[in-house]
């Protein structure tokens, strides 16, 4: 996946204590056909990889410490501002109702998604009326209604032997009067787009003069998505776009291509089938989410205000050379400690969250900390260097020892393995010179 590709991009610059404008080249190389196999559009791939070249020679990344994390850190910036920056609100009419209008392809999700959003609304207080354009679809007044009876919203319709644009009308007219604030409009889709879909929607946008043209996309028909976004751009002013189905396997191409294409950001995100699987869309979010970072940045900002640098190269190398006993993971669960919450900082670690499973019981609190010391403190120096010494009936003279049982014991050693391999992965992380550095 794009994820994974991007990932290995990184994991190779991370290790690298210099990074030369060959190693910028290379990079942004499987960078660029990440991006194309994940079928973003050419176009946007090439300014993006330029512009991501730009800011790194700008920054001169080769005097940094952490040159990976600063390349990181560039393509996730310049990733959030591809996809709009910020997260874009939805319009609201000075005098209501607030008018929407849902337009897209046949299957694209423009039905669930006006549900979706009047519940969204709901939330916020607001009165929606549904309007049921689509009178060309078996069934699809019907869908309709069943998901308004599910979020108690009304729903206007006119059944399917009047014009989409007289039901229109008469929809916008029935909100005035019933002082709904926001009337959302349902109208039909296309498996392709075509002269006479565009033309009714055209009359319908002249007569309700909305204030929102969604283009509701399925992510997982990425390049095409946009294609079909520029169509509908060309005929109506969009306003922005709604991305469906990104539950679902998508190569992210749509979600990374749409804003650049067509100039309209991505104001909301569906992530499944159920009613409330809507939220707004935030393009910081989905950009960590596509480099598979999850908060790895604001965890590498927190480990520089609070890991001593010295101690943790040196921790570093004993995690290299396996020279890391019992004494360290005492020293180094203090510090880590110092981070916060241990299942916070689980969370922010890429790969971390399928080994979290095994670590259910690896909580870190004071009293915790010192029944781990006492166990420390009853192995012998031979058992600190080399835990694989301790066997069954070792294992019960440190559970004598240490006022704890076999239990803990046994637990405490499994948590350090853990521990182990969780450093290790904290460290390559961080780079080979440890975590201070010139990230900006
Ligand atoms: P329309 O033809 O554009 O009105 O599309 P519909 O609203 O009828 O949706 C088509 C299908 O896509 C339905 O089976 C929906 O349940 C499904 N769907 C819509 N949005 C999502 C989503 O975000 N995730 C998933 N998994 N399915 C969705
Ligand atoms: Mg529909």
């Amino acid at each position: 996946s794009l994820t994974n590709r991007l990932q290995n991009v990184f994991s190779k610059l991370r290790g690298k204590g210099k990074v030369t404008e060959e190693d910028l080249n290379e990079a942004m190389r499987e960078v660029r056909l990440a991006l194309l196999e994940a079928d973003v559009n050419f176009k946007v791939v090439k300014d993006f990889i330029a512009k991501v070249k730009e800011k790194a020679l700008g920054l001169d990344v080769s005097k940094s410490f952490t040159p990976g994390m600063v390349v990181i850190d560039i393509v996730n910036k310049e990733l959030t501002e591809l996809m709009g920056g910020t997260q874009s609100k939805l319009a609201k009419a000075n005098k209501p109702p607030t008018v929407i209008m849902m337009v897209g392809l046949q299957g694209a999700g423009k039905t669930t998604t006006t549900a979706k959003l009047a519940k969204l609304l709901q939330k916020g207080n607001s009165k929606p009326l549904l309007v049921a354009c689509d009178i060309y679809r078996p069934a699809a007044i019907k869908q309709l209604q069943v998901l308004g009876e599910q979020i108690n919203a009304p729903v206007f319709s006119l059944g399917d032997q009047t014009s989409p644009v007289e039901i229109a009308k008469a929809g916008l007219a029935h909100a005035k009067e019933n002082h709904n604030d926001y009337v959302i409009f349902d109208t039909a889709g296309r498996l392709h787009i075509d002269e006479a879909l565009m033309e009714e929607l055209k009359q319908i946008h002249q007569n309700v003069k909305p204030d929102e043209v969604l283009l509701v996309v399925d992510a997982m028909t990425g390049q095409d998505a946009v294609n079909v976004a520029q169509s509908f751009h060309d005929q109506l002013e969009l306003t922005g776009v709604v991305l469906t189905k990104l539950d679902g396997d998508t190569r992210g191409g749509a979600a990374l291509s749409v804003k650049a294409v067509t100039g309209k950001p991505i104001k909301f995100a569906a992530m499944g089938e159920k009613i409330d699987a809507l939220e707004p869309f935030h393009p910081d979010r989905m950009a960590s989410r596509i480099l598979g970072m999850g908060d790895m940045l604001s965890l590498i900002e927190k480990a520089q205000a609070n890991i001593d640098a010295d101690k943790a190269a040196e921790m570093e190398r004993k995690m290299r050379t396996a020279e890391f006993t019992f004494d360290d993971f005492l020293e180094q669960m203090a510090q880590i400690r110092n981070l916060g919450p241990l299942d916070q900082l689980m969370d922010m670690l890429p790969g971390m969250n399928k080994m979290k499973g095994n670590m259910k019981d690896l909580k870190v609190d004071e009293k915790q900390i010192n029944r781990v010391e006492a166990i420390v403190r009853s192995m012998t120096k031979a058992e600190k260097q080399k835990p694989e010494l301790l066997n069954h009936s070792r294992r019960k003279r440190v559970a004598a020892g240490s006022g704890t049982s076999i239990t803990e014991v046994n637990r405490l050693i499994k948590q350090f393995e853990d521990m182990r391999k969780m450093m290790k992965q904290f460290s390559s992380m961080m780079g080979p010179k440890g975590p201070k550095g010139g990230m900006k």
